[in-house]
């Protein structure tokens, strides 16, 4: 589904990634670790067509995505990736299920249908009693879960979370992650998600870690006691 080959991103001087490689396969979960400041929101960035590369290229569904102009870039981004973000951007004025329809209704989904596949999604994420609700009136986790259904509004083959859980408690976090795993699962998707917490990410199917600018397979070693 996306394929990073020998990614560079840098700001001015400062090289944050030198040389990431990275292949997904359909179905596959797969957790993003590396400490703060160490790239990974840089990566799903990348990774998400929302910024270019310094160097290297981005492949989607097979496809040589890094010289693409704007508008194929855009529709990309609508069709094919999901992009959860680290902070939630719901639209304020705008409830639950009409935040979950916008991107279909862009995509040119009627607006019946629209509403249908986001009061599905969301009662999938145990949102069913908040859909008239505005991002003001739901909790931390509710607009996460909110977030998480727009990402996958549109069917995307690929979902790219960033921190989806990092703002709330132990508790609310599994099951943000339960209810993002179990759709995921469903649909067949392909997903990272950037995560500090090693446990969540123990129940991925992998795990990659940003070392010294790299991508490097399983956890970081923890150093012996
Ligand atoms: P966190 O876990 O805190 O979210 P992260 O791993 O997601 O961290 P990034 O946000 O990718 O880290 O940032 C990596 C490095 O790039 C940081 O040192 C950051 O200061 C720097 N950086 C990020 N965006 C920019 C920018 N637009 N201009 C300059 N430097 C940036
Ligand atoms: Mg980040």
């Amino acid at each position: 589904v996306l394929k990073l080959e020998n990614i560079v991103r840098s700001f001015d001087d400062l090289v944050i990634l030198d040389g990431a490689n990275l292949e997904v396969q359909r179905g596959e979960m797969i957790a993003l670790l590396g400490p703060s400041g160490s790239g990974k929101s840089s990566l799903l960035h990348v990774a998400g067509l929302l910024e270019p590369p310094t160097g290297g290229r981005v492949y989607i569904d097979g496809e040589d995505v890094s010289d693409v102009n704007d508008k194929t870039r855009t529709a990309l981004r609508r069709d094919r990736i999901g992009f959860v973000y680290q902070f939630h951007h719901l639209l304020p004025e705008f409830n639950a299920e009409a935040n979950v329809s916008f991107p279909q209704r862009i995509a040119g989904v009627p607006p019946g249908k629209a509403a249908e596949r986001s009061r599905e999604l969301l009662t999938g994420l145990g949102l069913a009693e908040r859909m008239d609700h505005q991002p003001a009136q739901l909790s931390g986790g509710e607009k996460q879960r909110v977030a998480i259904a727009r990402a996958l509004a549109n069917r995307p083959s690929l979902l790219l979370a960033d921190e989806p859980t990092g703002n709330l408690d132990v508790e609310t976090s599994r099951k943000v992650f339960d209810a993002l795993m179990s759709i995921v699962r469903g649909e067949g998707l392909a997903a990272i998600i950037a995560t500090h917490d090693q446990g969540l990410a123990s129940h991925m199917d992998r795990v990659v870690t940003i070392k010294n600018r790299k991508l490097v397979p399983g956890l970081l070693e923890v150093s012996t006691v």
